[in-house]
């Protein structure tokens, strides 16, 4: 009887001090960065496949109070700088007293990308990191970089956000956040949803299609979906400049889901809900050759309307790109070299 009793006293202080930790946050470690609550450090990781090796510059900021964890993804393209720079000045004013929860930031996600200046894919292996989710743990370095997000990064978050422009040679306007409208889990999409709805751009995307079978999650933001982890993208801002305009839309976005998720209180006023795109309709270059636009981004176009041209390399027009509906232009190239089935322009209709 006595030893019964010890054990209870025992096993209730086991009980008492499990659940005063279930309180607190988790240490949160990614390689060989690591971060308790309170605590916030900036350093790169390694990741290497047999060829090749690159790192990846993170943030954490473990807030000294518990709550939820929202990871942020800034260069899955290396020439987007909007959303690069945006979270270089947004997490060094995130204070670890100040958060219930925690804010992790891949600051740049393709740094082979960003230092080779290369649009759409990795100078090191040819591929798209944002069509290589989730990842092999043996692939390319860039199916390897997916990886290492989806299996040491992805497991801490509760929420997250994947931040793009229009790429180095890409015309976007205007800004919109997209979130997975269609996903089979009701309760994932109804987060995301609020998410892009608190965010605060005028535009959003509700992407079509199911995430089933899951081996159709390759982007970074679809493969947080299929492991149940409520996510927007945004795209704001393109062209290789520095866009300060794109870069504000983007940080006080994150400020706002930092309200929503209640990391943190900015105090922001409410938005109004964005206009959702109706159907997307791109036109794809049937030739490699020169790109010549005409109209510019965010006006209304008409089913059939001259949008721009391809020439051959003498300068004589081989191909118009007409918009396939009427609605607003939303992305166009803006520079003139395209290879045969690239993406010349983006028409959304207007609901
Ligand atoms: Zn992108």
């Amino acid at each position: 009887m006595k030893n019964l009793g010890l054990l209870s006293i025992f096993l209730f202080i086991i009980l008492l001090n499990s659940s005063l930790l279930a309180q607190q946050n988790d240490v949160i470690t990614i390689g060989k960065l690591s971060a308790a609550p309170g605590d916030r450090i900036s350093g790169t990781v390694a990741i290497s496949s047999e060829e090749n090796t690159a790192f990846v510059p993170i943030t954490i900021v473990n807030g000294k109070n518990p709550g939820p964890t929202l990871l942020l993804i800034a260069g899955i393209h290396g020439s987007e700088y909007s959303p690069i720079i945006a979270l270089q000045r947004l997490m060094p004013t995130l204070q670890p007293q100040n958060l219930s929860g925690a804010v992790i930031a891949i600051h740049i996600a393709n740094v082979p990308a960003y230092l080779g200046r290369t649009i759409y894919t990795s100078p090191v292996d040819g591929k798209n990191l944002n069509r290589s989710f989730p990842g092999k743990n043996d692939g390319t370095l860039t199916e390897r970089t997916a990886h290492f997000l989806t299996s040491q990064v992805y497991p801490y978050a509760d929420a997250v956000m994947d931040i793009h422009s229009g790429d180095g040679n890409e015309q976007l306007r205007p800004s919109w956040v997209g979130y997975y409208a269609e996903e089979e889990d009701a309760e994932i999409v109804e987060k995301s949803r609020k998410m892009a709805m608190v965010f605060g751009l005028q535009y959003a995307n509700a992407f079509k299609g199911s995430l089933t079978p899951k081996s159709k999650a390759i982007w970074a933001g679809s493969a947080a979906v299929a492991m149940g982890i409520p996510s927007i993208d945004v795209e704001a801002g393109g062209m290789g400049i520095i866009n300060p305009y794109a870069i504000n839309q983007i940080e006080t976005g994150i400020r706002r889901i930092l309200d929503h998720l209640e990391i943190q209180q900015s105090g922001l006023p409410p938005v109004p809900e964005p206009i959702i795109f109706g159907d997307r309709h791109s036109v794809n270059s049937p030739v490699d050759g020169s790109w010549y636009p005409l109209v510019d981004t965010e006006k209304m176009v008409e089913e059939g309307e001259l949008i721009g041209y391809m020439t051959d390399w003498y300068g004589n027009r081989i191909f118009e790109a007409r918009a396939p509906i009427s609605g607003m232009l939303i992305l166009r190239l803006e520079a003139p070299p395209v290879r045969k089935g690239e993406l010349l322009i983006t028409v959304a209709e207007l609901q």
